[in-house]
């Protein structure tokens, strides 16, 4: 962790680049939401450790393990449905509001950045949202609040009215393929940044850590907030090592509203 008086000057450093920067993007992971609550689930202490994970052809195949994820995925729901964003992701919509943020990528699969504030086409979610449920095949969507009385009244998980699919929360489980079009979102908007704030990622695991590397192979300024050193330290402009949440505070703080840039709308 850096000291009170490196970690200011640092502070400082990033809002001078950020306002030298027009398109500007923040990269989320776990440790932006544990000041919510929210388990890093590849952590130490993850759910990950306690439990085998559950393959997504375990889910398809075997009526006993799609049992078993879809009670894991209800034991876990209170807990996701009561989190609130903290400052960290309020700072961020600060941020954006202030014209200083176009768009968040994001591991995380709480919908806290919506929940803070940030328009839904301006998040994407590599790992899909646990805040909702959808349909394997066609991708419908279904709310929580009307798939859950399913199980109540029935001892099976519960299938697509449309087209007969599976239904399962909308993350990516183990043996699932990645999101195309995230993915592919990701990387587009990763070029194009001229800046980007990486925030709570250990940035150890790919393609996830390969996006920071995007923006930087690009001309575009990287910026690292992170409580431990992560696996691309090296190509930081700005590294900050302290609590995301009262970092991105005094960030969002020393910049004041900028008028609406043109390149944001082409971004
Ligand atoms: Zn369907």
């Amino acid at each position: 962790m850096n000291n009170d008086k490196t970690l200011h000057s640092e502070i400082n450093k990033v809002i001078t680049l950020l306002k030298a920067k027009k398109s500007i993007i923040a990269f989320t992971g776990a440790g932006i939401s544990t000041e919510s609550g929210i388990p890093d689930f590849r952590g130490p202490q993850g759910v990950w450790k306690k439990y085998r994970p559950i393959e997504l052809s375990e889910v398809l195949q075997d009526p006993e393990s799609r049992a078993l994820y879809w009670q894991r995925k209800i034991d876990m729901y209170p807990q996701m449905k009561n989190a609130v964003p903290n400052k960290g992701h309020l700072a961020l919509f600060e941020l954006y509001k202030k014209n200083f943020l176009q768009y968040v990528i994001t591991q995380n699969i709480d919908g806290l950045h919506q929940r803070a504030g940030m328009p839904d086409d301006r998040v994407i979610e590599l790992h899909g949202s646990n805040t909702y449920i959808a349909c394997l095949d066609c991708r419908k969507r279904y709310e929580w609040e009307d798939i859950l009385p399913l199980f109540e009244k029935q001892s099976t998980s519960p299938k697509c009215d449309e087209c007969g699919g599976w239904l399962k929360p909308a993350t990516i489980s183990f043996g699932q393929a990645i999101l195309e079009y995230e993915t592919n979102e990701a990387e587009r908007i990763a070029s194009a940044a001229d800046a980007i704030i990486v925030i709570g990622s250990s940035l150890q695991v790919y393609p996830a850590a390969g996006i920071p590397v995007t923006t930087k192979m690009n001309g575009g300024s990287v910026v690292i907030i992170n409580m431990e050193p992560t696996g691309q330290d090296e190509i930081a402009d700005c590294l900050l090592h302290g609590p995301a949440g009262d970092i991105l505070q005094a960030i969002a703080e020393g910049v004041d509203e900028r008028a609406i840039l043109k390149k944001k709308r082409e971004f």
